[in-house]
């Protein structure tokens, strides 16, 4: 073959040149598959070491240096905490760093990794198994990931008898960062704006009557507006049908978004209906 050149398509087995020294070689990809950052150094080697063994040395030194301590793991809970955060960190580099180069890393991305971290520790500790200082700690740190595990802390928080109302703020900002709106109205039980669109709360599970639903996603306040501004067509609709979609900020026939709760009214909403209709719309 011709040297230096490439057969396989995959670029990974190909033969360098005969007469190029191995270390000049592996110096050659990494220029090519590095983005060029390494461009100036004359000694880049292949790694030598394997991540995943660093991450398990490391981690109890990165656990103490993070204040872990109180979480109350075993050494083992601590590596499977860290493990694969530390060789996330590690990335591709070709030297093998030193602990106190990771637990800098951690502390200059401290709210993001820590939350990640807590992510982590939902999965080392069994279900309803949390102790009170790792619930505080997760509470305190789940931040924005707090959505798809929120039911699970609820459920250790009402456990453990201990305060959800930081869970209440990550869920928030979790579903501000997704940039969705998130469910409409606030569960009457748990107080997390967590009433999905058939009624049921996604955290605590609570199944909302109509009276509660309306409360919780401010039905009045949009109906009363509804009155006002719908036109005479969807007056009747809503007369005719007997339910409106109750969106974040107004009710409508139709969902305006797939948060939207429908809510059956009642005798006394459809009176309101009826008249408004006498009031503003020309007999047919
Ligand atoms: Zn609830």
């Amino acid at each position: 073959m011709v040297p230096g050149r490439c057969l396989s398509k995959k670029g990974l087995r190909c033969d360098p040149p005969t007469f190029e020294h191995p270390s000049r070689r592996s110096e050659r990809w990494s220029k090519l598959s590095s983005k060029g950052r390494r461009k100036k150094s004359s000694k880049v080697k292949r790694r030598q070491w394997d991540p995943a063994k660093f991450a398990e040395d490391a981690a109890p030194l990165v656990a103490s240096a993070l204040g872990l301590d109180s979480l109350g793991l075993s050494e083992d809970e601590y590596v499977e905490l860290l493990r694969d955060i530390i060789v996330g960190l590690v990335g591709d580099r070709v030297t093998k760093p030193k602990p106190e180069n990771i637990i800098k890393n951690i502390r200059r991305n401290e709210s993001r990794i820590m939350s990640i971290i807590a992510f982590k520790l939902l999965e080392v500790v069994p279900e309803g198994k949390l102790t009170p200082e790792q619930y505080e700690f997760v509470a305190a740190n789940i931040g924005p990931l707090v959505i798809p595990v929120a039911q699970r802390l609820y459920k250790e928080a009402k456990r453990l008898g201990l305060d959800v109302t930081p869970l209440q703020g990550a869920w928030e900002e979790g579903w501000r960062l997704r940039g969705d709106p998130g469910p409409v109205g606030y569960c009457p039980n748990c107080g997390f704006r967590a009433v999905a669109p058939d009624g049921s709360c996604m955290v605590c599970g609570k199944v909302l009557d109509d009276k509660e639903l309306k409360e919780a996603v401010e039905f009045d306040a949009k109906f009363e507006e509804f009155l006002e501004t719908a036109s005479c067509n969807e007056l009747k609709e809503a007369f005719k049908r007997g339910t409106l979609y109750v969106s974040h900020a107004s009710t409508s026939l139709e969902p305006q978004t797939k948060w939207d709760v429908e809510v059956f009214l009642s005798k006394k909403e459809r009176e309101a209906l009826r008249s408004a209709i006498s009031r503003r719309c020309q007999p047919s």
